[in-house]
């Protein structure tokens, strides 16, 4: 493989062409006009082709992490059972489950928003923001991959989730809101 990649004007189509494969590889698609198309839609939400590739390992590395950290929870869960010996370490051990539980979906529940991310770069929807449409941008997507609001929405809806919060308080109050907010 990496003899044909030294025969010069072949080395372009090689990685013109390891690019498709790699996303196809990486979402289990068809063939390779269908990373071609999903790349061109993509483009239009403003991410090129490494940055698509980038941020769809980035989703694969957080998916693999995750189920790997599971195996682990359900391994611990198992021999917790078998170990029991009496009452308190029941007590203690059911307080430990149930955070192990509580974690544990937890992750499902990301797992779950990867996946959705997973199907909108596969459908082309990936990118653009459920708010306003606009583009969510590279540098916020590849820090929360499952980013489905752009900045500028997502401040909008944290802004309206802090008002109605508010909005219970009497309006005499609102001078000493702020320190009251800043120490909470
Ligand atoms: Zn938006």
């Amino acid at each position: 493989m990496a003899s044909k990649l030294n025969k010069g004007k072949v080395a372009s189509d090689d990685n013109n062409k390891s690019v498709e494969a790699r996303l196809m590889r990486l979402l289990d698609l068809k063939d390779e006009a269908e990373a071609d198309k999903i790349y061109g839609l993509l483009k239009s939400h403003g991410l090129s082709k490494a940055q698509v590739i980038a941020l769809v390992e980035t989703i694969r590395r957080e998916e693999s992490d995750i189920i790997f950290g599971e195996r682990v929870i359900k391994g611990e869960l198992q021999t917790n059972q078998e170990d029991l010996m009496d009452e308190a370490d029941l007590a203690s051990s059911d307080i430990e489950q149930g955070m192990k539980m509580r974690m544990a979906n937890r992750e499902n529940f990301k797992v779950k928003r990867l996946h959705r991310a997973l199907d909108k770069i596969r459908d082309g929807s990936y990118g653009e923001c459920e708010g306003c449409s606009a583009d969510i941008g590279f540098a916020r997507l590849s820090a929360r991959t499952i980013a489905e609001l752009c900045i500028a929405c997502k401040e909008e809806e944290e802004r309206k989730e802090n008002l109605s919060a508010v909005g219970r308080r009497p309006k005499s109050m609102g001078q000493s809101l702020g320190t009251k907010l800043s120490v909470s």
